[in-house]
């Protein structure tokens, strides 16, 4: 993702493009991102990795299918999460703390919320392991 931000800046920034180059862009599989807040992630859409879709192949005809992103499975090889992501994940989290601490929350209820910010916060120490410095920005004249 990050490569395909640099690209795309140094590709496309401050360029106006014609519909024919704007459609040859949307043809660039590196450009094939997708972003999905609700599971806190991007998909960077390679059809050959893509978990959400079983058979991993084009189907008879040869359109590449779009990522079913409403079935994103989070051992895919094509996520990729920002700070943002994360810090949307922290906030995840401390509201579902704030459930589990409430008194008025029912005992089987909690312990669901308990997994689940278990399961929330090893995302976030996974990427505060593994994650990639950030793009520079462009320097200001
Ligand atoms: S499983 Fe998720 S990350 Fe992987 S291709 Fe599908 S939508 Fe994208």
């Amino acid at each position: 993702m990050i490569q395909a931000a640099r690209n795309a800046r140094t590709r496309f920034q401050g360029k106006f493009l014609t519909p024919r180059q704007a459609e040859a862009l949307l043809e660039e599989p590196e450009f094939h991102i997708y972003d999905n807040p609700n599971a806190f992630l991007t998909c960077n859409h390679d059809p050959a990795k893509a978990l959400c879709h079983p058979e991993r192949t084009p189907r008879a005809t040869s359109r590449v299918l779009p990522p079913a992103i409403d079935r994103c499975d989070p051992a895919c090889a094509n996520i990729a999460r920002t700070d943002t992501h994360i810090d949307n994940l922290r906030s995840e989290i401390a509201e579902l703390a704030d459930q589990a601490a409430s008194s008025l929350t029912p005992v089987p209820l909690k312990e669901r919320l308990k997994q689940r910010i278990t399961a929330l916060q090893k995302l976030v120490d996974r990427h505060e392991r593994t994650k990639t410095a950030t793009i520079e920005e462009p320097k200001q004249p």
